[in-house]
């Protein structure tokens, strides 16, 4: 067994690498911590000039045909930049979904110029009544001839302010059971009845909260057939949560292994002098270890044909997790001075053990939570019946 990516993964996280010294300059990174905002319009267009929004499709569609475990490699070097990644992320998973599930009219529309890094697209799943019991939504879609009458609202549509689209999960038929009146649609945020309200999190980014009024749109906007949204869903929840944290956690121990070999301006000693920072260290380069084993494993199955559903759930569980522990522990060994804030030129480590801190919190949410991600490994991976 070879447990190493290759050459053509190595060659490729080059490329991310040399993208990254080019396009992803101090002011973008300011940017991103000043607003919440983790979309960068000039790092959007300069990916798609390089034919980097899709990498991984087939080259009739635009991509280069890579594989996951290149994909991986890609990935982890935007992470472990702190590079702003969210709004080609989610428009990725929703081009994916319309790739396997979009009428041809709809793919038409919609991959070749999102593919030019012309839009983005947000991912309106989340209500403020139903979270992680996704398929409980109640924003109403009605048809009418040969339109839809869109009303509801939407939590945590991250990137909302600078998409074109949302990809939203709406209730058709209240009648039915829960999971089976649900059908999704790409609505237009700027063709008139949406509004969308920033939310600051204690991560420091910026989502939103969106409104639904009388919003029209035409029946070719629909994903899949009506009332069997739910089916949709599928494919874009296991997207959307086989995200691993292999990146921001090597970030996290660089960072860590930077100021403990950093001697203190005072007595000059090294925090490395001392067993407890060895200790939390040793634990966090074993954790790193197997965050990075974990995202290869699901990269593997999704290159052998199949869909990592449990094992893009225990990747994202543990990497999340343990990205918050390591975080945590770094705040502590620090003290006092741990808490002082990113980008604060005289922070210890510039500050990078508070935002790890807080950005760590927001991964073990969204993508879904964390006991979510447990239910899903219990359940499907083990074979287990449902807790309710
Ligand atoms: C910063 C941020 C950005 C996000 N971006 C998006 C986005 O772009 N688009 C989008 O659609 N959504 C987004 N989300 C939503 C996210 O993906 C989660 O699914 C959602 O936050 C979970 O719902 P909730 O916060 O209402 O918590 P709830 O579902 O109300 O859960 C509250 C607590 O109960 C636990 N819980 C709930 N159900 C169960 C259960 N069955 N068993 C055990 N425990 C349970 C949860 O784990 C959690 O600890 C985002 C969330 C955040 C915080």
């Amino acid at each position: 067994m070879d447990f190493r990516l290759g050459e053509s993964s190595e060659a490729f996280r080059a490329e991310a690498k040399a993208f990254l010294d080019e396009h992803f300059t101090e002011d973008v990174e300011r940017m991103m911590h000043e607003t919440g905002i983790h979309h960068s319009w000039d790092l959007h267009r300069a990916l798609a000039d390089q034919g980097l929004l899709a990498p991984s499709w087939p080259e009739e569609f635009g991509g280069q045909g890579k594989g996951h475990l290149e994909m991986i490699a890609f990935h982890e070097e935007f992470q472990r930049a702190g590079a702003p990644t969210y709004g080609q992320g989610t428009t990725a998973i929703v081009l994916g979904i319309i790739l396997a599930l979009g009428s041809d009219e709809l793919k038409k529309m919609i991959i070749p110029p999102a593919l030019r890094g012309e839009f983005i697209v947000s991912l309106g799943f989340t209500e403020p009544e139903s979270g992680s019991d996704v398929a409980a939504a109640q924003t109403r879609a009605v048809r009418d001839g040969d339109e839809w009458v869109i009303n509801g609202q939407k939590m945590f549509t991250t990137s909302a302010q600078d998409a074109k689209y949302v990809f939203m999960l709406t209730r058709t038929n209240p009648d039915a059971p829960k999971h089976r009146g649900l059908t999704t649609f790409l609505v237009p945020i700027d063709g008139g009845g949406v509004e969308v309200q920033p939310v600051q999190t204690i991560s420091g980014e910026r989502t939103n909260i969106t409104f639904y009024s009388d919003v029209r749109i035409p029946d070719v906007m629909r994903i899949g057939e009506v009332d069997k949204g739910w089916d949709v869903m599928g494919l874009g929840l296991t997207l959307e949560r086989s995200g691993a944290h292999d990146g921001h956690t090597i970030r996290l121990q660089r960072a860590m292994e930077a100021w403990a070999t950093t001697p203190n301006e005072i007595d000059g000693t090294l925090p490395a002098d001392d067993e407890r920072t060895l200790a939390k260290l040793g634990r966090m380069a074993a954790e790193a270890e197997v965050t990075t084993l974990l995202a290869r494993r699901s990269a593997w199955v999704a290159d052998q044909g199949g869909r990592p559903g449990v094992e893009g759930s225990m990747a994202k569980l543990f990497s999340s997790e343990a990205l918050l522990r390591q975080s945590r522990d770094f705040v502590n060994l620090m003290g006092p001075d741990g808490i002082r804030s990113f980008g604060d030129p005289t922070a210890p480590a510039k500050g990078e053990a508070e935002y790890a801190l807080r950005f760590a919190l927001g991964t073990t949410t969204y993508g879904g939570t964390s006991e979510i991600q447990r239910d899903i490994v219990a359940r499907n991976g083990l074979g287990l019946p449902r807790a309710r």
